[in-house]
């Protein structure tokens, strides 16, 4: 066995442990989460903001942006921000049967894919939305993911409009995904504050941590056990506990 792979299971075993003492966690994730079920992260050397593009995708993914070109904003987020194929991975699966436990007591994703959900867990609390909600602009009526993918049902608009979900009132209907310059709703930040300053353990991971006020809500842990796993390095990594360079998947996989 090699260094890095003792070192793994050295640190898996000392994550067990933190685990049966502690008795239960919250998990707090990010982009890094998906990428095992085939959805590109975004700051990953193959991640989305690495990939050649003429607008950089935090520009079009903003509620300027939204506003102002809702064609290219539709086309970016239909091809690059929806994958409707995707499957839990191990992580998404692990995450579920740790809440059937009753160790896993809420899941915090940045994540905008619904994949926890799919994968079985219930507590789930989605800072950045989800796809499959979505509602018009003007009135209010929600719609389903399929309205914005394949346009069944509802109308379509025209020239500058060409290709943007159009509902029946002539609203534009837009997915309820917390775009940059928006904010995160009120009740759910505040649910993951409580539950992040309460929980003795929290396990984050899959996170560049890069995104605010998303990141920042870090700052609001107390307990004694902060666990970070990611790929690559963040700015937290000299507050945790216990820090695994590596993929989810493998450390995920040994908690099933
Ligand atoms: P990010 O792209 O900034 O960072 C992802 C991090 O995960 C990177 O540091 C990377 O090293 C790490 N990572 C990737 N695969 C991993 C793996 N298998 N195991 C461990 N670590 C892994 O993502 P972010 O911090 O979540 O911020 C990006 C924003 O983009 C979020 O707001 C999120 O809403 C959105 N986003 C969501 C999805 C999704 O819903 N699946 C996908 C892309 C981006």
């Amino acid at each position: 066995m090699d260094k890095d792979t003792s070192d793994l299971n050295e640190k898996i075993q000392i994550l067990k442990n933190m685990i049966q003492e502690n008795g239960s966690f919250v998990f707090f994730g990010g982009a890094g989460v998906s990428t095992e079920s085939g959805i590109p992260d975004f700051r990953s050397a193959d991640g989305l903001y690495n990939r050649e593009s003429t607008v950089p995708p935090e520009k079009i993914i903003s509620h300027t942006y939204f506003k102002m070109h809702p064609k290219e904003f539709f086309d970016f987020y239909k091809s690059k921000m929806v994958y409707t194929e995707a499957k839990p991975s191990v992580t998404h699966e692990a995450l579920a049967k740790l809440e059937q436990e009753g160790i896993c007591k809420a899941v915090i994703t940045q994540n905008i894919d619904g994949l926890h959900q799919m994968a079985g867990s219930k507590n789930v609390l989605e800072l950045h939305g989800s796809i499959y909600r979505n509602y018009c602009i003007k009135c209010g009526r929600p719609y389903g993911l399929e309205a914005i993918m394949t346009g069944k049902g509802i109308k379509q608009g025209k020239g500058r409009f060409e290709g943007v979900p159009v509902c029946e009132c002539g609203g534009i209907i837009k997915p309820d995904v917390v775009l940059y310059e928006e904010s995160l709703d009120e009740s759910v930040m505040n649910e993951s504050l409580a539950l992040i300053s309460d929980t003795p353990m929290l396990i984050v991971g899959g996170t560049s941590l890069n995104v605010y006020p998303a990141a920042g809500m870090l700052r609001y842990f107390k307990g004694e056990h902060l666990v970070l796993i990611n790929k690559e390095p963040t700015a937290f990594d000299e507050n945790a506990e216990l820090l695994i360079q590596g993929a989810l998947g493998q450390v995920f996989s040994r908690l099933m």
